[in-house]
């Protein structure tokens, strides 16, 4: 038996784990033959595809140059290239680049730096983080802390701290999201974090750009720091570069992961407007920004975002984002009317819907029964309970895409 301990896996349910040799775009082959459809972008991260031939020379050539240095009080060429190609395609109030590893760590540091902000303005005890309900920021103590709280993370509940929780805005709701958050910023928060347009791990649940648009504003009156966690909506998931671009809105904090490097290898940046810079800059040493991580900005990672940001700047991403959008509203409308299944939508590269069904949530029996199903039938699937969705990498086929939608007629179907 193996020893490796997997993720977000009961290793007592004696599950099959599949021993993955290679990928190229939508496509998974195991060490024994087998290739499945990746119908979440490997957990929402692969982009363009898996292996994208631009990300992978630019792996190896930067490999081949500099592997790694310390980013405290020293710079390399790939890290200056990319933070100057953030700022070229991202608002530009978003003047300053941090970097770290992974979703959660780039939250960490949002947190941390309007914290510091504060801290450092002399409001202290201006402390309190908001939140949405159902929200979903990482599995670290502060990303959980500012998350929903549940079944998964019970155990760490002593741990997690006080947080606002604004409800969320489903439709007709609006007015008491805006009520909830407007009482709370009245109070004195520090900041509202919020995933833009979509909570990914919630459930895959959407609301306007106006809504966006209306809390970015509640929190502009009354100087409450706005944190947008793009770190799943980012590179193009919801039908544009960010979420917040449908909203206009520009946040004071942005955190984007996942796909900046394709999804090829891992890295984060948390960017920040002016004054949240300048709140830590000083001649005085106790005031600098006390964060880091042993690969902060690693040469090979953010060689790969490089390459990530050329291939938008040089290649017809958005074109093909908004094709696969297409081929997913259709795969959606030709699901409409079929019994047991409701709440079809979509929104950019995004589809889901719920299976019906008397138990709900996310430990709801019928998710490991579809994701066996969909393996047995070549479809890496990962249903959030009885929610499907599929968020496929943008070079997926139309008939990739329709072999894998096509599993859940059958799956109902099925005996058992
Ligand atoms: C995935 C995710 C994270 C955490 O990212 P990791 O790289 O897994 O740490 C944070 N926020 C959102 C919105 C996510 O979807």
């Amino acid at each position: 038996m193996s020893s490796v301990w997997h993720p977000f896996t009961q290793h007592g349910l004696g599950e099959p784990i599949p021993m993955v040799d290679h990928a190229k775009d939508a496509l998974i082959h195991t060490a024994d033959g087998r290739s499945f459809i990746d119908a979440i972008s490997s957990w929402w991260v692969t982009t363009h595809g898996h292996c994208n031939p631009r990300i992978m020379a630019a792996i190896a050539e930067q490999a081949g140059k500099l592997d790694q240095i310390i980013f405290a009080g020293w710079t390399h060429a790939p890290a200056e290239t990319l933070a100057a190609g953030l700022r070229e395609i991202l608002p530009e109030a978003l003047e300053h680049v941090f970097f770290s590893d992974s979703g959660s760590t780039a939250v960490e540091v949002a947190l941390k730096m309007a914290l510091g902000y504060w801290h450092h303005r002399g409001q202290a005890d201006r402390s309190r983080i908001l939140v949405l309900e159902h929200s979903y920021h990482g599995d670290t103590i502060g990303g959980m802390s500012v998350g929903a709280r549940g079944v998964f993370n019970r155990p760490y509940q002593p741990l997690l701290f006080d947080v606002g929780t604004i409800p969320f805005p489903g439709a007709g709701a609006e007015q008491a999201t805006l009520d909830a958050l407007e009482a709370e910023c009245r109070a004195g928060a520090a900041a509202f974090i919020v995933e833009p347009l979509v909570l990914g791990a919630g459930g895959m649940l959407f609301y306007t750009p106006a809504l966006l648009a209306e809390m970015a504003a509640v929190c502009a009156r009354h100087g409450v720091l706005f944190i947008a966690d793009e770190v799943m909506t980012g590179w193009g998931r919801t039908g544009t570069l960010t979420a917040c671009e449908q909203a206009g809105v520009v946040p004071d904090i942005l955190c984007l992961s996942k796909g900046i490097t394709g999804g090829a290898i891992p890295l984060a940046v948390t960017l920040a407007s002016a004054p949240i810079f300048e709140a830590h800059w000083s001649e005085d040493r106790a005031r600098m920004f006390f964060h880091s991580s042993s690969y902060t900005a690693n040469p090979i990672a953010c060689a790969a975002a490089v390459a990530n940001l050329a291939i938008w700047r040089e290649e017809p991403v958005l074109d093909r984002i908004a094709r696969l959008g297409q081929w997913q509203q259709a795969a959606l409308d030709r699901l409409a009317g079929v019994p047991g299944l409701v709440n079809h939508r979509r929104l950019g590269t995004i589809a889901a819907l719920e299976i019906e069904q008397p138990e709900s949530g996310y430990l709801s029996a019928i998710a490991p029964r579809l994701m066996a199903f969909a393996r047995a039938h070549g479809v890496l699937l990962r249903p959030l309970g009885n929610t499907v969705y599929v968020m496929p990498p943008y070079s997926i086929t139309c008939e990739q895409l329709d072999q894998i939608w096509k599993l859940i007629p059958a799956f109902l179907d099925a005996p058992g």
